[in-house]
C-alpha cells in the first residue's frame, strides 16, 4: 500500500524514496512540459520523470506526494551574488556616494564571525524565490558557506582576491583563497570558485596566478570584468589593454569562466569573450540601479551565453531571480532583441542550464532529468494565474516568487509551505539583525 503524503502537512516528510505527482511538470528549458507529470526521487537524485502513471509504475515502494494544482520546475541559479551584503537593503535609494561612504568602510570593518549571520537574509530571500544554487563572491567566505549549509542550499563560494584595491588589498587575500580551497571542510552542497575581484583591483601577475590555479585544479573562475568606465581607464593606463584583453592575456577567459557585468566592454572585447567560450554573468536590475546596462545588443548578436544574477542588496534590494528573469526579458524587448531569442525556454535557461554549464555541472544540475540531483521548486497555481495555455510563460510572466511554496535541494526539503523545515525563522532573523547592528556600529 503506497503511503500518501500531503503538501499542506505541517511537517516536511523525510523519505528516502518519494514520487511527487499529478503536477504541471517543467523538466527544464526546451523540454516539453507535462500536465499530470511526476518526479521519482531516491536519496538525493531523480530516478525518473514523466507522466504520473508511468513514473508511479517504476516506484512501487515510494511514498506519493500529491501535487495537484502545483507546478514543479528545476531549482534556479543565482549566478552572481554577494549574499553577506543583505545589510545594504534599502540604503541605496537617493544616494550616489553609498559605495564610498558606506560600503568600503563597512567592508573594512568585517570580521569572519559576522559573515555567517550577515548572509541569512539574502539567502532566505533567494530561497523563497526558488533559488537552490547561489554563486557567491565575497570576503571571509567560509562564513558564507556555513550560512548556505544552514539553509541546506547549494553554494559556490569564492574568496574575493585583490592586491591593488577593495577592502583588504594585498596578496593575503590570495593566500586566504587558496587555504579555503585546500583546507576547509564543507558538506557536498558547497563548491569552490576562484574569485579575483576585477581587472583594476588585481594585478596582471596575480590574475595570471589565479587563472593558472583555477585551470590546474579544475575550479570555475568568477570575476567582475569591465564593470565601470573607471575600471577601463585604470587598466588601460596600467596595462595598455582593455580589462577584457588583460583577462584574456592572463588566461582568465575559458569555458569555465563566469565574467560579470561587462558594462564598459566594447564589441571587440565581447568578441574575445565569445571566442573564449566564457559565460557572462548578467545582472540587469543591479546594473540599471547604479550604472548603465551593458551592450546587450552585442551580447545577443554574438550569441554569448548569459547567466542571470541579482548581484547584492547594495544594488538590488531583493534576491528574486524569478523577477530578474522577467525583467531581463522585458529589457531585451525594449532593446529590440529578436523575439526568437527571448522565448520562455531561452529565459529559463539563463537561470538553470547556462549557469549549471559554466559551473561544470550540466551532467547533474539544471534540469529535472533522471540521474540529476533533486533540486526543484514548486509553485502553487491559483485563480490569479489562469488560464495557462503556455505553462512556462505562465510561470515567468503571471506567477512569481509569491507563488513558490516548496523547494527541494539534494533530495531534502529546504522550504516547506514557505517556511524553513529545520529552523525557526525568528531565531535566524535575530542573529542576522544583531550582526547588522554590529557592523553599523563599527562604522559610525
Ligand atoms: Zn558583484
Amino acid at each position: 500500500m503506497t503511503e500518501m503524503l500531503s503538501l499542506t502537512a505541517s511537517l516536511a516528510p523525510k523519505h528516502q524514496e518519494i514520487v511527487i505527482g499529478h503536477a504541471s511538470l517543467i523538466q527544464g528549458p526546451f523540454l516539453t512540459p507535462i500536465e499530470n507529470g511526476a518526479v521519482y526521487i531516491r536519496d538525493q537524485k531523480i530516478v525518473s520523470a514523466g507522466p504520473t502513471a508511468h513514473v508511479k509504475a517504476k516506484a512501487p515502494n515510494a511514498a506519493f506526494l500529491d501535487a495537484s494544482g502545483y507546478v514543479i520546475m528545476p531549482g534556479l541559479f543565482n549566478a552572481h551574488t554577494h549574499v553577506a551584503l543583505g545589510f545594504f537593503r534599502g540604503l541605496g535609494h537617493g544616494k550616489t556616494d553609498l559605495i564610498e561612504s558606506f560600503l568600503f568602510p563597512a567592508e573594512k570593518s568585517l570580521t569572519p564571525d559576522l559573515l555567517q549571520p550577515l548572509s541569512y537574509s539574502y539567502i532566505y530571500d533567494g530561497l523563497r524565490a526558488g533559488v537552490t544554487s547561489f554563486v557567491d563572491h565575497y570576503y571571509f567566505s567560509e562564513g558564507v558557506a556555513r550560512a548556505f549549509e544552514t539553509f541546506g542550499v547549494r553554494g559556490w563560494i569564492g574568496e574575493t582576491i585583490a592586491d591593488l584595491g577593495g577592502a583588504f588589498p594585498g596578496r593575503e587575500s590570495w593566500n586566504r583563497a587558496k587555504e579555503l580551497v585546500e583546507k576547509s571542510k564543507f558538506s557536498s552542497l558547497i563548491s569552490h570558485l576562484i574569485a579575483p575581484h576585477a581587472a583594476d583591483t588585481v594585478s596582471f601577475e596575480l590574475l595570471k596566478e589565479c587563472a593558472d590555479y583555477a585551470r590546474i585544479n579544475k575550479i570555475p573562475l568568477h570575476m567582475h570584468l569591465s564593470q565601470t568606465p573607471g575600471e577601463r581607464e585604470r587598466v588601460k593606463s596600467r596595462e595598455n589593454l582593455s580589462p577584457v584583453a588583460m583577462a584574456a592575456k592572463a588566461g582568465a577567459l575559458t569555458p569555465s569562466s563566469l565574467v560579470v557585468h561587462l558594462t564598459s566592454a566594447d564589441r571587440q572585447d565581447l568578441q574575445m569573450i565569445k571566442d573564449s567560450g566564457a559565460t557572462i554573468g548578467y545582472c540587469p536590475t543591479s546594473t540599471l540601479f547604479y550604472d548603465k546596462l551593458a551592450s546587450i545588443e552585442d551580447f545577443y548578436a554574438l550569441n554569448i551565453p548569459l547567466a542571470l544574477g541579482t548581484d547584492c542588496a547594495a544594488s538590488n534590494d531583493n534576491a528574486d531571480i524569478l523577477e530578474e528573469v522577467k525583467i531581463a526579458s522585458l529589457i531585451a524587448r525594449d532593446h529590440k532583441i529578436p523575439l526568437e531569442s527571448l522565448t520562455p525556454d531561452h529565459m529559463l535557461a539563463m537561470a538553470t542550464t547556462i549557469p549549471a554549464n559554466v559551473m561544470g555541472r550540466s551532467h547533474d544540475l539544471g534540469t529535472l532529468e533522471p540521474g540529476k540531483y533533486a533540486d526543484l521548486v514548486m509553485l502553487k497555481q491559483s485563480l490569479s494565474s489562469e488560464p495557462r495555455d503556455n505553462l512556462l510563460a505562465n510561470v515567468i510572466y503571471s506567477m512569481g516568487s509569491r507563488d513558490v511554496t516548496h523547494v527541494m535541494v539534494n533530495g531534502s526539503w529546504a522550504l516547506w509551505n514557505r517556511d524553513l523545515p529545520d529552523w525557526d525563522e525568528n531565531q535566524l532573523r535575530a542573529d542576522y539583525m544583531e550582526a547588522v547592528k554590529e557592523i553599523r556600529n563599527r562604522i559610525k
